[in-house]
């Protein structure tokens, strides 16, 4: 893989660094001891090679270094004293209950530990044993005492050596489970770093030494037992600019081969086909439908591969642009694909299309779905690969091996945070670079558009069609369910229709499908004239399109759903969504759920019950109800939420930032895109040694997105 010519004493400095590189992807229980439960913990919480440990960063710490007297403690305050245990007295009350309460003295006061149904810390802690302790400290029955404090015995030269871990220095707190908790972690986190804590560093010496940043062995150490406050900071910052390098480096690589090395398809402009469709609409385009498509025509037209974004409020109208470009392709003899990530969207998307087009006779689309029964399917497929169809709409169906196009021209994808990167890559790869549309109702940051997704130019429909009557946002606490109830009762006495949004619990459709059942069964006894509709993931699929139909009809009045309905379900004569436990959602999510109504003439109500009364909980609950504009609550989500979890960026096909937060971050991330253009220009497929684990890294991390490097 490497180019030739390199000295040899060099060849095999860079063969021990990427031995030890790759040291780092042995499974988790290469650790010694992390085996059986540990690693079963470890598991269940994603971590599975030695890195995802050695990543695990605490998500706070607490300062332990100060030790005191104990005569000279504050009562009520965390504290950290070093004593000789004097005395132990195990209660046992019960098979599995006792009390273990041991004194301890360090020359100027006694020191009362009590520990709860742990009795074992007694075969430790035995008199005249030395420790360093760490808890809150309270004043009961006359003597101070800690409640299962935090102990590292001194001169305990079990696994540690002679270090505290748990005492003595910055704790870290690591994000722990059930199973594992903090104590654990910081113990495995430890072992891990004395066995493979040794890393070679993947950012070229020169760009470190430019930078001003510490080596990369020093700064994890650092970012889990910090010796400064100071030394902290600045390792943080370094894994931070590390790890948004790593992604401008995959960016800009892409965004060269993109634009040198690949041809793709010069569409012609717009012409009679696409003129006439527009025309025959039954209503005119936006000035930001107009502006988008026109920018996507430009784009289509030029031989580099599109790769655009579409955002857009929801309601605002991207189908019909995503059509008309869909049109384009196909007035000049290519095919066009449409994917979206559920079947329920994919055929509303089927339906709207075949209505939008019925003045445009001549062109045939069809539905590819999980769904499609194997006739049709074949001959779909015939017809797709000798040209008969022009569009195809599916789902994921739509990327399998035998699924092949003539001529595919244009590729939209619907909701692109639902789909990994490499499911768009698949199904352009059943083209030759065809153009790619995205869309998406989840905006992204203006500010963040461009550094993050680099190589996608973005059109925004920021404006919504005339005639909507808007939604007014209702957010409530439990108390205010009568309210919310008298809303409903009122909309639907109109003739209107309802969504009720049961909560979400994560991992659970059994769960969930049940919360949603017993929901449907109270407000069948609160609206007993209403017929209510059932919607969840657990129903068989032909029981789901009848309730959707049954509900699109007008046969239902109320449909409650679990969020199967969150994309793209368009009922108009829907006026009332009320969501439960609004607390569960994600602002966009919310917002999301939001657009399913108002799509029609009459005003609509969004009602948000919320559970919480935590800070962020409240925090949430005014965004919501402020804010009606997607971009603007995408950003006081990222504010609120401060990571980068807004993008998903895991199913993005972009790896979950761990370190770097971007909006905080910001200025890392500039000086981390500037240092990749020239890092890129200088050494455009990462081949000289200087560059060699760059190139590893950047291969493990986004080989998916650069396969013409990584997989030629
Ligand atoms: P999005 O996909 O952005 O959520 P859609 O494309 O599904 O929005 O459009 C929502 C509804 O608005 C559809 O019924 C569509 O026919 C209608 N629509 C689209 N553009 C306009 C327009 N310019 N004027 C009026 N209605 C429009
Ligand atoms: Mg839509």
């Amino acid at each position: 893989m490497r180019e030739g010519g390199m000295a040899g004493s060099e060849e095999s400095r860079v063969s021990t660094l990427e031995t030890n590189w790759r040291s780092l992807r042995k499974p988790v229980s290469a650790v010694s001891g992390i085996g059986g439960g540990f690693l079963r913990g470890l598991r269940a919480m994603g971590i599975e090679t030695v890195e995802d440990l050695l990543f695990h960063f605490p998500r706070r710490y607490i300062d332990r270094r100060k030790v005191s007297r104990i005569g000279e403690v504050r009562i009520g305050e965390e504290a950290t004293v070093l004593g000789t245990v004097r005395q132990v007295d195990l209660n046992r009350i019960s098979r599995n209950r006792s009390v273990l309460n041991i004194s301890i003295y360090d020359g100027s006061a006694y020191l009362n530990l009590v520990w709860f149904n742990q009795p074992y810390h007694a075969d430790r802690l035995q008199p005249g044993a030395e420790g360093v302790f760490s808890g809150k400290v309270q004043y009961r029955f006359g003597r101070l005492q800690m409640v299962n404090p935090a102990y590292d015995i001194v001169g305990d030269a079990g696994e540690v050596g002679h270090r505290t871990v748990h005492t003595g220095r910055i704790i870290p707190i690591h994000p722990a489970s059930q199973k594992m908790s903090a104590a654990m972690l910081r113990r495995l986190v430890i072992r891990a770093l004395d066995q493979y804590g040794d890393l070679p560093d993947p950012l070229p010496l020169a760009l470190r030494l430019r930078r001003g940043y510490p080596h990369r062995a020093l700064s994890l150490r650092e970012m889990h037992f910090p010796t400064s406050q100071g030394r902290l900071n600045r390792a943080r910052q370094r894994m931070a600019y590390e790890e948004l390098l790593l992604m401008q480096v995959a960016l800009a690589l892409r965004r060269r081969h993109m634009a040198l090395e690949t041809r793709g398809i010069p569409h012609s402009p717009p012409g009679e086909m696409v003129e006439s469709f527009i025309a025959s609409l039954p209503f005119r385009l936006t000035a930001a439908q107009a502006r988008a498509l026109g920018e996507i025509a430009a784009d289509m037209s030029r031989p580099a591969p599109m790769n655009r974004l579409l955002q857009g409020e929801v309601g605002s109208g991207k189908t019909v642009v995503a059509l008309a470009a869909l049109l384009i392709a196909c007035e000049g003899g290519y095919q066009g694909a449409m994917m979206a990530p559920t079947e329920v969207l994919a055929e509303q998307h089927y339906r709207n299309i075949c209505s939008l087009l019925e003045r445009a006779p001549g062109v045939r689309v069809e539905l590819l779905t999980g769904n499609t029964t194997a006739a049709r399917r074949r001959e779909m497929l015939e017809a797709a690969r000798n040209g008969e169809l022009d569009i195809l709409v599916g789902t994921h169906a739509l990327i399998q091996d035998d699924v092949e196009f003539k001529r595919l021209g244009l590729v939209v994808v619907d909701e692109q945070h639902r789909f990994g990167l490499r499911q768009r890559m698949l199904l352009k790869e059943k083209g030759e670079y065809p153009d790619t549309l995205i869309m998406t109702a989840t905006p992204i940051p203006r500010t963040l558009s461009l550094t993050l997704y680099g190589d996608l130019e973005v059109s925004t429909l920021d404006e919504l069609p005339a005639g909507r009557s808007g939604t007014r946002t209702l957010v409530i606490g439990p108390e205010g369910r009568e309210k919310a109830y008298a809303l409903i009762s009122g909309e639907l006495e109109a003739g209107r229709q309802a969504f009720v949004v049961c909560p979400l619990v994560e991992d659970s459709n059994a769960v969930e499908a049940k919360a949603a059942e017993k929901e449907a069964g109270e407000l069948r006894k609160v609206f007993p004239r209403a017929r209510v509709g059932l919607l969840h993931g657990q129903m068989p699929k032909a029981q789901k399109d009848m309730a959707m139909e049954a509900f699109r009809a007008g046969e239902a009045d109320i449909l409650v759903s679990t969020t199967v309905i969150e994309v793209g379900i368009d009922v108009p004569n829907a006026t009332v969504i009320m969501v439960e436990n609004a607390d569960r959602f994600g602002l966009s999510q919310l917002h999301q759920l939001r657009g399913r109504v108002g799509r029609g003439e009459h005003p609509a109500h969004a009602v948000f019950v919320f559970n919480g009364d935590n800070e962020e909980s409240q925090r949430r609950m005014r965004a919501i109800a402020e804010l009606s504009d997607g971009f603007r609550l995408a950003e006081a989500d990222l504010e609120i939420r401060g990571e980068g979890s807004l993008f998903g960026t895991r199913q993005s096909g972009m790896p979950d930032l761990r370190v770097a937060r971007l909006l905080r971050d910001f200025r890392l991330l500039e000086q981390a895109r500037d240092d990749a253009s020239s890092l890129v220009a200088d050494d455009p497929r990462l081949s000289k040694p200087e560059n060699s684990l760059l190139r590893l890294e950047v291969a493990e991390r986004f080989g998916e997105i650069l396969d013409w490097l990584f997989h030629a």
